[in-house]
């Protein structure tokens, strides 16, 4: 492994990023849904990225409301269970498009699946200029195809505007050897190769996510974004959580 704590590599400042956020993020210690104030702070956060100059696109999870393998679980067909996540993924979508807007920053919902009263249709060209106008993106709907998670959506999209990096917030500080929830022994990684993050099972992202980042060259960047302010550091190049990317 390439772990080395108190050295991590020094990220350099980015220009364009995508910044997955999974449901669970905005539930904040609520058990369901979409607390208040955590879309506020998280609002608040996004606007500083966008004001520093950073073109923030953004993929966001549903699993706050619905997967869909909790769907299937419980006796459902897969593909009905995940197009269920996927709208699930457009109502966080529109939740945090309103706490952006109420706080004054610009704002469009880009959709995979075709719901043109609420969000505008996914046309990648359109997208770029968004960004290039300084408007912050919401994609949502996912990949708009059942099997596949927020995680590959935000790894292709990613691709697709030319990000230089997908920034995964998550509640958890980086990509440690083992659950540190389980084992105090667990130990973070400062950084970390694809083919070692998939080895070992890491569970930086699914491996559908991975093998596309590892395979077009896009670094990871996991990091903790409960934690205020670590956004803005995430996306400035600060060494913040655990930077995956090619050995
Ligand atoms: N989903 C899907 N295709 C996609 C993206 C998402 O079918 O391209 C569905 C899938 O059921 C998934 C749910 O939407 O469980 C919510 O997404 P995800 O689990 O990735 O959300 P997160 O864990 O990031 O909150």
């Amino acid at each position: 492994m390439t772990e080395a704590s108190g050295n991590h590599v020094e990220q350099r400042p980015y220009k364009r990023v995508l910044l997955k956020l999974s449901g669970e993020v905005l539930m904040g210690d609520t058990a369901f849904g979409v607390d208040v104030e955590t879309i506020n702070r998280l609002a608040r956060e996004l606007i500083d990225v966008q004001n520093s100059g950073i073109e923030l696109a953004l993929v966001i999870g549903g699993g706050n409301i619905f997967r869909g393998m909790s769907g299937t679980a419980s006796g459902m067909d897969r593909a009905s269970a995940d197009y269920m996540g996927m709208l699930a993924t457009v109502m966080n979508a529109i939740a945090l498009q309103d706490a952006i807007e109420r706080h004054g920053a610009t704002v469009r919902v880009i959709s995979a699946l075709a719901i043109k009263e609420v969000a505008e249709p996914y046309i990648r060209r359109r997208a770029v200029r968004h960004l290039e106008k300084g408007r912050i993106l919401i994609f949502a709907a996912g990949t708009g195809n059942p099997y596949f998670t927020t995680d590959t959506a935000a790894s292709l999209r990613a691709m697709e505007i030319q990000a230089e990096a997908v920034l995964k917030g998550t509640k958890v500080d980086g990509v440690y050897t083992s659950d540190p929830a389980k084992n105090p022994d667990a130990k973070k990684y400062d950084t970390l190769t694809f083919t070692e993050a998939l080895t070992n099972r890491l569970g930086v992202m699914d491996s559908t996510a991975m093998s596309l980042c590892r395979d077009n060259h896009m670094p990871i960047v996991v990091f903790d974004v409960t934690k205020p302010g670590q956004m803005l550091r995430a996306v400035s190049g600060e060494s913040v959580g655990t930077l995956v990317q090619e050995g």
